[in-house]
């Protein structure tokens, strides 16, 4: 029997597909660094299992929209950060991914286009191909930092049938932070052209160097939709609880209609996440300091490897950069199962699957910068004997 052609044109996952190799290597008795999922290491703050704890009565579903006091702990939220949503603004949602299938979903009909800044958080593509919208890649360029695009390029990306631009920021996997000129100018675009931005901002606090990430709401004309999700920002990923907020009333309604058909997003994570915004600012300030020691150790101990262009990181978790290997995917394969040093080899996640276009990614790789200090050295060291040892090989055939 047949199956949809949606179904089959979802992509795997370009991070997962590799697992099976490390599963592998492992094991072999091989102790594998896996700088390949975004998944942080950092503990869950002990109040949101409190929270969940103390809990008594019982474990209905809530409101589709979310508990209200959620909501209106988000709204509290934004408006520290000049962001003007009130509780009815908001939708909480399982996830920062159900907020951008619904955001995509109300933007788009089947066989129009999203245009979205390339290498980008894979999963995007999975959405779209899902709802049979199109992804449009204008193309960002490590030799650039991973900076915004021309003009120019988002012009070219045009069609009759574009709806929106998206795009997170800070950056999945590029680690770039987008200025306010570059914003600007992507919102007078979208302005220009009546689209939609679906702006994803799921890593807003993680900024180094004392850069603050800007929201698009600050160039809001009733088309900003925000993405945003508590999964990073907590280290809460496995509770599911994102967030879907626009001004937009239409855009509101229905949206409201998808969270109805999935009743609720997780009750007791809701109750778990209201605790999360007592939290002091210190919480931030301590989890900043964490990943940008972290950043300044990869960027450091990835520069010593000959042929490395990698741009310094200014937010997220992540390090992206061009290795000089002819196919990075093989290369992380080949590490997996041919190489390891004093035991030890590292997994890391080739850039190919953050493409739509097909030649681009291919001697690219990111670094999720989820591990201790130490070990993160280590790792980074590893991956450049390998990047020697591989390529010595290759000379050799
Ligand atoms: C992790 C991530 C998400 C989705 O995470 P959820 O756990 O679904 O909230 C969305 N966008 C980007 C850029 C991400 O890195």
């Amino acid at each position: 029997m047949k199956i949809s052609e949606r179904s089959k044109n979802i992509p795997a996952s370009p991070i997962r597909k590799l697992v099976p190799y490390a599963d592998k290597a492992e094991e072999k008795g091989i102790h594998v660094y896996h700088l390949n999922i975004g998944q942080p290491d950092l503990k869950t703050p002990e109040v949101y299992f409190d929270a969940i704890k103390n809990y008594k009565g019982v474990d209905s579903y809530t409101n589709s929209a979310g508990l209200l006091e959620l909501r209106e702990k988000f709204s509290s939220y934004y408006k520290k950060w000049n962001i003007p949503f009130e509780a009815e603004d908001i939708i909480i949602t399982e996830g920062g991914s159900e907020a951008v299938t619904f955001a995509m979903a109300v933007v788009a009909d089947p066989g129009e286009e999203i245009i979205v800044i390339e290498p980008f958080y894979a999963n995007y593509s999975a959405f779209a191909a899902v709802l049979n919208v199109k992804v449009i890649p204008v193309t960002s360029k490590a030799e650039n930092g991973y900076k915004m695009p021309p003009l120019e390029d988002f012009e070219k990306a045009l069609t009759s049938k574009t709806r929106a631009i998206l795009f997170p920021n800070p950056g999945n996997p590029t680690g770039a932070v987008y200025s306010y000129e570059e914003l600007k100018m992507v919102a007078e675009f979208a302005k220009r052209y009546g689209l939609y931005i679906i702006s994803d901002e799921v890593y807003r606090e993680i900024t180094f160097d004392g850069l603050k990430a800007n929201s698009m709401m600050e160039f809001d004309n009733g088309n900003v939709i925000i993405v945003d999700s508590l999964s990073k920002r907590f280290n809460i990923c496995g509770a599911r609880i994102g967030a879907f907020a626009t001004k937009n009333k239409e855009i509101f309604q229905s949206v409201m209609k998808m969270a109805m058909m999935r009743l609720c997003p997780n009750h007791l994570s809701q109750v778990g996440a209201i605790s999360l915004f007592d939290l002091d600012g210190s919480y931030f300030d301590k989890v900043k300091a964490e990943y940008q020691k972290r950043r300044d150790i990869v960027y450091e101990e990835m520069n010593k490897i000959e042929g490395v262009i990698g741009p310094k990181p200014e937010g997220a978790f992540y390090y992206a950069a061009k290795i000089p290997v002819d196919d990075a995917e093989k290369f992380v394969k080949w590490m997996l199962e041919d190489f390891s040093l004093d035991g030890k080899t590292t997994m890391v996640s080739p850039l190919g699957g953050f493409y739509v276009t097909p030649s681009l990614g291919k001697n690219e790789i990111r670094i999720a910068y989820v591990l201790k200090e130490e070990e993160l050295r280590d790792a980074c060291r590893i991956l450049g004997e390998g990047i020697k040892a591989y390529n010595s090989l290759k000379e050799k055939v």
